[in-house]
């Protein structure tokens, strides 16, 4: 299927690595100009050459950190006028509130709401005047079930998902959508550091936590970020004009309710 989307520019935030990497690699494909995002240079650029020799499609890297007033203007100089914006960030640390002070409170709503806001807030009226836009926020399964040691992920994501869910109502009118997708448990780097601590502090073993993880999905297996970057294409393709507003939960079954 052609999505429709070849020669539209995108910014992917948080892409050297892991899932936001998966969706540029997945926008490439379709022809889609992407500028991609991270803090550390050399697997940011390295991720742009192969991203760019596995696609053909132009890829610009920006070393910022996105949490940062000064890393997301640098990253909007880049590219100040994308069609489709895929805002992802590093993710918290697990742990218990009692530890937690204001300023980490603070530190996750800038890092994990305020920052895609503050994304959207710079490109959405260009996305309205051109009357195409695209905004997927990556945000976590954890939106829909929280999960308990990830207190500061289940409190400032749903900070974001509900205020987008009433900014994709005012501008559907316009021809841009914004939708969230929800990860359950992908293989990435970010995974393997969750499931180490919670082996750790189970006293298991890695490969057990992993056992104990997979069981706990339906699909028993971890998702690839191979089919994660291919919804985020499929949600910023021209055949989902009329999606909006809505979270993709996309985890194997994981979540047990009914709808
Ligand atoms: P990952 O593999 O660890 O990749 C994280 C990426 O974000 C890297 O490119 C990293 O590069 C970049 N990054 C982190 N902080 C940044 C910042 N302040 N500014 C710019 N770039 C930044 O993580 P992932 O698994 O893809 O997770 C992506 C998001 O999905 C996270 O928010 C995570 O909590 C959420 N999520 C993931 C899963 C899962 O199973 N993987 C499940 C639920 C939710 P640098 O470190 O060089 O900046």
């Amino acid at each position: 299927m052609d999505f429709g989307i070849r020669g539209k520019r995108a910014i992917v935030c948080a892409a050297s690595k892991g899932l936001g990497r998966s969706c540029a690699e997945a926008l490439a494909r379709e022809g889609v100009a992407v500028t991609i995002a991270a803090r550390t240079r050399e697997p940011l650029e390295a991720a742009a050459r192969e991203i760019e020799a596995g696609t053909g499609a132009p890829v610009t890297s920006v070393v910022a950190d996105l949490a940062s007033p000064e890393g997301r203007a640098t990253l909007l100089a880049a590219c100040p006028q994308p069609d489709i914006l895929v805002n992802n960030e590093g993710g918290e640390t697990p742990g218990d509130f009692r530890d937690w002070t204001r300023e980490d409170w603070l530190r996750a709503l800038d890092a994990n709401m305020l920052a895609p806001i503050e994304l959207i807030r710079a490109t959405i009226d260009g996305m309205i005047a051109r009357r195409f836009g695209r905004i997927v926020n990556i945000t976590s399964s954890t939106v829909k079930a929280p999960i308990a040691n990830l207190g500061l992920t289940n409190g400032v994501r749903s900070g974001l998902t509900g205020f987008v869910s009433g900014l994709a109502r005012e501008v559907a009118q316009h021809g841009v959508t914004i939708n969230n997708i929800l990860p359950g448990a992908f293989d990435t780097d970010r995974l393997q550091l969750v499931l180490g601590l919670a082996a750790q502090s189970a006293g298991r073993t890695f490969e057990e936590q992993l056992a104990l993880r997979k069981a706990a999905i339906p699909a028993r297996r971890l998702g690839s970020t191979e089919e994660f970057g291919a919804l985020c294409a499929f949600v910023c393709s021209t055949q989902a004009g009329y999606l909006t507003a809505q979270n993709f939960l996309i985890d194997g079954g994981a979540y047990p309710g009914t709808l």
